[in-house]
């Protein structure tokens, strides 16, 4: 375990202030996000804040202007270490859309795309039902009866992991986000298919070492693919900024090389 360590993080989140309000979710400024990247000894950072269509902690677009400012600022106070704006966008629908369009992919240095409650696009009930009952599934029990499907030796089938995989695998190959967040957190998905799509696009998977819905089980089951992870903290404090160690241990609980993270460094 200690003999790795973690070279870059691409999933955290910072402040943001939409209409002149503080949205209450992270509490790290930029600045504290990047000193703690360079404690941890990161060479590269990213700040990845959720995408501009989650009605409650969305990134307004308006504010990526004064983003880039402030990352300007502090890439020359710290030449030492790479600061990149990311993007955790949202997966609105089954044809694949994200709530950043590909046209504004350029306005970020990479994209990742994760499933989230609070957001519903352009069929907000729609929207809604699915979001209510995934977390229905969460809350009875769902999660040990999807693992216990697994563990029977068959395929998981059932109409919400169909279309939450659906949602999930037409984001992926129709947007190729550098990586996929926290994929089966906050709703049942077939890992499989979720790994297959990104074999086919050289999609990274994250081992979120907050969240940990890539289960022991389920790593094994990715792994199977030809897929490589990336360890994000999903850090909403500074001093969760590139922490790792959780999901280092579910990966070698899984058997997984950690050779396959890009982001894991032999010491
Ligand atoms: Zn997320
Ligand atoms: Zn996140």
């Amino acid at each position: 375990m200690d003999k790795w360590s973690l070279t870059f993080d691409l999933h955290t989140h910072t402040r943001l202030v939409r209409n002149g309000k503080e949205i209450t979710h992270a509490v790290s400024t930029m600045e504290e996000v990047v000193l703690e990247a360079r404690n941890k000894g990161l060479v590269k950072i990213g700040i990845s804040n959720h995408g501009p269509g989650h009605v409650t902690y969305g990134l307004p677009m308006s504010s990526l202007e004064a983003l880039r400012a402030e990352k300007e600022r502090l890439q020359d106070k710290y030449p030492d270490i790479e600061i990149l704006i990311g993007v955790e966008a949202n997966i609105i629908d089954h044809s694949g859309l994200l709530d950043v369009r590909p046209e504004d992919f350029a306005k970020f240095d990479y994209v990742l795309a994760g499933y989230h409650y609070g957001i519903f696009g352009e069929h907000p009930v729609n929207a809604a039902l699915l979001h209510g009952k995934n977390w229905l599934w969460e809350k009875t029990g769902g999660r040990s009866r999807l693992e216990g499907q697994w563990a029977g030796g068959s395929r998981p089938k059932g109409s919400l992991l169909e279309d939450n995989t659906q949602r999930m695998v037409a984001a992926i190959r129709k947007n190729r986000p550098l990586a996929v967040t926290h994929p089966g957190d906050k709703s049942p998905v077939d890992i499989e298919e979720v790994a297959r799509a990104c074999e086919a696009t050289g999609t990274w998977m994250e081992i979120n070492n907050f969240h940990k819905d890539l289960t022991v089980e389920n790593l094994k089951r990715a792994a199977k693919f030809d897929v490589k992870f990336v360890i994000g903290s999903d850090a909403h404090k500074p001093e969760r900024v590139g922490c790792f160690a959780e999901g280092l241990e579910r990966l070698i609980a899984a058997g997984v090389d950690p050779e396959r993270v890009v982001n894991l460094k032999k010491k």
